[in-house]
């Protein structure tokens, strides 16, 4: 083995330049913040490629020194802190002065900058591998920094990278996050030259959003200003039942950073819990403002983790908070279980009244029935692979359904969806689903990667009955449902399919195709709440026992479950009475 040695420095910087800059989101990231910081009102970000080939970040800021502009791709330069003690309270992004040097380190940087004060601008051009070169300019006040070949001296970086869509993605995600905390500066992001995002500066926070999430979105805010001690919540939560599938929309800051930091966002998760089915995750922005003191931003080389001193208090009042904020969905949410109870107390009243009718108590039935079965067959029908007759409805929810063999239980949900899953996938396949024509098209606003995504799919949505269609700048006009749909289909519907088709992201036609049946098949079928009469239930029932695996949903959850006589028996205590007659039958006792 050769001996110890201090790296060179060129090595030095690419060994730290990997710990700053991941993708081109990174690089985005920290020139955003470059000028955040040097108190820019309007930031425009252009990228080619995912911004693999090319990123160019402008800025009206207060500009670099001309002399300065040399020092700044030097590691460890900055003008952001000057002693040990300023590392205590960090007001800026940046502190660390290694983003530019980092980016010098991978790509070919450029600078242009000029400052308010001085009538010359200056120009810094640093190709990877040779000197750097500057000159002097004329230009705006302000910088703009451009970065062009990232990694192309690392070819094992480069090929990690992610497709240019794909990184475009996360690109947009990190504008977003910005652009949503810092209102009062206007961004645009240009993305192989077409204007995706377009906000202006001193827009206000509703605004902001919904220019960035979409109109459905601002519906359902909840806006936060809260003051507790020293600690200030500001932002919006989003009301459920929108939500996602990921928690790509969770935003997190302090003091304006965008940070990420489980404990804070399990607190707001838990916050929504009750109104969230699992697996989906609330919408939020929310920004903390706590003692810069109480903040240190240098744990990460990116500094997305920070650590904060008084951690529990801070998740301590964020839960509080969001809980308080969201009290009048949860009050609703428990009032209408409230109101499932009752109405299934009666139903089940209901239920019994046949059987009086016919002169009977509902005890006498049950002793009758189990000492012979056979008798309360009367409306049985065939189904479920014997025959069955229909009990009711319970909690609105399930069915109690009786058999021979014992008692079955069946969400009505889950059989609905499983029939119509069968349904629509023969159609799909046959090429002969039917469609409807909406007389009023559904127009959803969305962000333009979404919408993207969206398009790209369009041919495959239209074979299951979707028209979807580009509709001005940021929105698209669904002009025609799947049939099987009916009246069900509301605009919330649409948003969640469009969101599950995100969510999907990029997989095989097959697999998507049967993804958004099941979807379909979930939005088209009887709901938890729906009230059945006796025949609809026997309708659903005998539907069920045709298809392929009656057992469970489309998504793979239980739809019935059985429950034997035997285990009846077992449960009320009546193994005596049964082993009694299996005694005297085997001694032939009468
Ligand atoms: P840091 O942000 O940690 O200070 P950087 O490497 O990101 O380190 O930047 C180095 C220095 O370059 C900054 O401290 C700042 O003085 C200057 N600088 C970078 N970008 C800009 C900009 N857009 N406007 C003005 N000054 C900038
Ligand atoms: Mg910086």
């Amino acid at each position: 083995m050769s001996r110890v040695r201090i790296l060179p420095d060129d090595l030095v910087s690419l060994i730290s330049a990997g710990e700053v800059i991941e993708n081109p989101s990174s690089i985005v990231k920290e020139l955003i913040e470059n000028s955040l910081d040097a108190e820019a009102k309007n930031i425009e970000i252009e990228i080619l490629e995912g911004g693999i080939k090319s990123i160019k970040v402008s800025d009206d800021g207060i500009g670099i020194h001309p002399d300065d502009c040399m020092i700044c791709i030097q590691r460890h330069s900055t003008s952001k802190i000057t002693s040990r003690s300023d590392i205590d309270s960090i007001h800026t992004y940046g502190f660390r002065g290694e983003a530019l040097a980092s980016v010098a380190a991978v790509a070919d940087i450029s600078i242009r900058s000029r400052q308010t004060t001085s009538s010359l601008g200056i120009e810094l051009i640093a190709n990877q591998g040779e000197t750097p070169v500057r000159k002097e300019i004329s230009r705006p006040e302000g910088t703009t920094i451009e970065m062009a070949n990232l990694f192309s001296r690392i070819p094992a970086r480069r090929k990690h990278l992610d497709s240019p869509s794909r990184e475009a993605q996360r690109i947009h995600e990190i504008i977003m996050k910005h652009a949503i905390i810092r209102n009062e500066v206007g961004f645009r992001f240009i993305r192989d030259g077409v204007v995706v995002i377009d906000v202006p500066l001193n827009q206000s926070k509703r605004d902001r959003v919904l220019e960035l999430w979409g109109l459905e979105i601002v519906k359902s805010l909840i806006e936060i200003n809260h003051t507790e001690d020293s600690t200030h919540i500001r932002g919006f939560l989003v009301q459920p039942p929108l939500s996602r599938g990921n928690r790509q929309r969770e935003y997190l800051s302090i003091r304006k950073r965008p940070i990420e930091e489980r404990r804070l966002s399990l607190a707001v998760e838990e916050a929504y819990s009750t109104l969230l089915m699992s697996g989906r995750y609330p919408i939020f922005a929310l920004d903390i403002d706590v003692d810069v003191e109480l903040v240190d931003a240098n744990v990460h080389p990116t500094k997305r983790e920070v650590r904060i001193e008084n951690i529990d208090t801070l998740i301590r009042i964020l839960h509080s908070v969001v809980r308080d904020a969201l009290e009048p969905s949860i009050k609703s949410v428990s009032q209408t279980l409230d109101e499932f109870v009752e109405s299934s107390i009666s139903k089940q009243r209901e239920t019994i009244m046949p059987a009086e009718v016919e002169g009977r108590q509902s005890s006498i039935i049950v002793e009758e029935g189990l000492l012979q079965p056979k008798s309360l067959m009367r409306d049985e029908v065939e189904g479920l692979g014997g025959r069955f007759r229909v009990i009711g409805q319970v909690s609105r929810l399930y069915l109690l359904i009786e058999m021979e063999e014992g008692l079955v239980i069946i969400d009505q949900h889950a059989a609905h969806e499983r029939i119509l899953y069968e349904k629509l996938r023969d159609k799909v396949n046959s090429g002969s689903v039917m469609i409807q024509e909406l007389l009023e098209p559904i127009v959803i606003r969305l962000d333009s990667v979404s919408i993207e995504q969206i398009l790209e799919v369009a041919e495959v949505l239209k074979e299951v009955g979707y028209s979807v269609a580009e509709f001005g700048g940021n929105e698209i006009l669904i002009s025609s449902l799947p049939e099987i749909l009916q009246q069900r289909a509301n605009e919330i519907d649409m948003i969640s399919l469009v969101d599950r088709i995100i969510e999907l992201g990029v997989v095989a036609k097959d697999k998507f195709m049967d993804e958004i049946i099941r979807v379909t098949a979930c939005h088209a079928a009887i709901r938890a709440g729906e009230v059945l009469d006796h025949r609809q239930i026997q309708d659903l029932i005998v539907k069920l026992s045709k298809t392929s695996n009656q057992n469970y949903c489309c998504h793979g959850r239980p739809s019935m479950v059985r429950v034997t006589r035997s285990e009846l028996d077992k449960r009320f205590g009546r193994d005596g009475i049964e082993a009694l007659k299996r005694y005297r039958a085997r001694h032939r006792i009468e």
